[in-house]
């Protein structure tokens, strides 16, 4: 059986000496004294297996927040099609195509298959299930769909625009109406975007000398919608040229998986591990909530329940002290600005 195995974990680019081709052995059929046991394991053949940027994470000790991090000395783990070889669980049976969580290796021992799907159609392509129609296709489905709320009309923005999910994205945002720009980092890829995926625009990030301007050339209106695949410098341009109500769809970081230091902004991996979601707001947009408001927090302050605590000056020379000072932390609680005593 033949096996790429993770040598260890690792800092910077990942390098081929990180992992190293071995022969192992395997029984093709599953031990006889697993019969009737509570066993659910599967033996498959791996027929494809895919290269995601997720892998990058569980080379790191943590595993990035995703999963349990690669066993250093163990075959790497990812998404792959695969063939049923034998069976203990109800849901497979020998000979079934399937998708899902597998190992680098020829033959997988799988015990607790908790990410593997069956396939049913096969007049397409078997490898569409690492890509179109597996974990990159419906990352750009769910995220395009449903985090991002698109609207027919509407200016969308993607990064990594060529690869497994960008394509996708874009073609779906094409399909929903919206003018859709994509951003690559070869021409080649830029022809691909314009001439094969059907974008409206696409530019090369790697000849852009400002990425804001870029933004600005493609986006005289502003970004809507931007699918983020890559984070770093590029988000922080996006960032000033989004409109009015814009979502951005955290998607990737790819910029950031291999650096030491993390460039342009910080500290959004646990948005995207977590699922956060960070929402501008401003209250003019809530002033029809303000009897509902009113209402609610009069009772409470009747009850004693909502407390309030003012900072009150005297006299309207002492205003512009104040008002500094809230930028000094000298208020402590709500600072009024009280021009004369009642
Ligand atoms: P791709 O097929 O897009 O391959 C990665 C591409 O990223 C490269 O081809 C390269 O394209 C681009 N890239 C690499 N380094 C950089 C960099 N420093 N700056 C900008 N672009 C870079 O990968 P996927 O479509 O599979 O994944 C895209 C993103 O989506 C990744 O960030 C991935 O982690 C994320 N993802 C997230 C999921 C989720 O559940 N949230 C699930 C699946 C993927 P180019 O030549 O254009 O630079």
């Amino acid at each position: 059986n033949k096996q790429i195995l993770f040598r260890d974990f690792l800092t910077g680019y990942p390098k081929e000496s990180n992992m190293v081709l071995s022969t192992g052995t395997i029984r093709l059929k599953l031990p006889s004294c697993e019969q009737g046991s509570d066993s659910k394991a599967i033996l498959v053949k791996n027929l494809y297996l895919s290269c995601d940027p997720f892998m990058r994470h569980m080379m790191t000790p943590e595993g990035g927040g995703y999963a349990p991090p690669y066993t250093p000395g163990s075959p790497i783990v990812g998404f792959g099609v695969a063939k049923v070889i034998d069976s203990r669980h109800p849901d497979f049976k020998k000979g079934d195509l399937v998708w899902g969580i597998t190992g680098w290796e020829e033959y997988s021992l799988i015990s607790e298959p908790t990410v593997l799907f069956k396939i049913t159609d096969t007049d397409v392509p078997l490898s569409y299930y690492i890509g179109v129609l597996g974990m990159p296709g419906l990352t750009a489905y769910a995220g395009f769909y449903e985090v991002c709320s698109p609207k027919k009309g509407e200016y969308v923005f993607v990064s990594a625009a060529s690869g497994a999910v960008g394509q996708l994205v874009g073609q779906f945002a094409k399909l929903m109406g919206c003018y859709v720009v994509g951003t690559a980092g070869s021409n080649e890829k830029v022809h691909l975007l314009k001439n094969k995926f059907g974008f409206d625009d696409a530019f090369n990030y790697k000849e852009e000398p400002d990425l804001n301007m870029a933004l600005k050339r493609c986006f005289p209106e502003g970004i809507d919608i931007y699918f983020d695949n890559v984070g770093g410098p590029m988000l922080d341009a996006v960032i000033l040229n989004m409109r009015s109500h814009g979502r951005i769809g955290l998607c990737g970081l790819i910029s950031q998986y291999n650096r030491e230091k993390p460039e342009g902004i910080y500290n959004l991996m646990p948005f995207l591990v977590k699922c956060v979601r960070m929402e501008g707001f401003r209250v003019p947009h809530y002033y029809h909530m303000y009897p509902q408001f009113l209402e609610l927090a009069l009772k409470y302050i009747r009850e004693k329940k909502l407390i309030y605590v003012e900072d009150t000056v005297e006299g309207l020379e002492s205003a512009p002290a104040a008002l500094i000072g809230l930028f000094a932390g000298r208020n402590v609680g709500k600072q009024p600005r009280k021009w004369f005593k009642r």
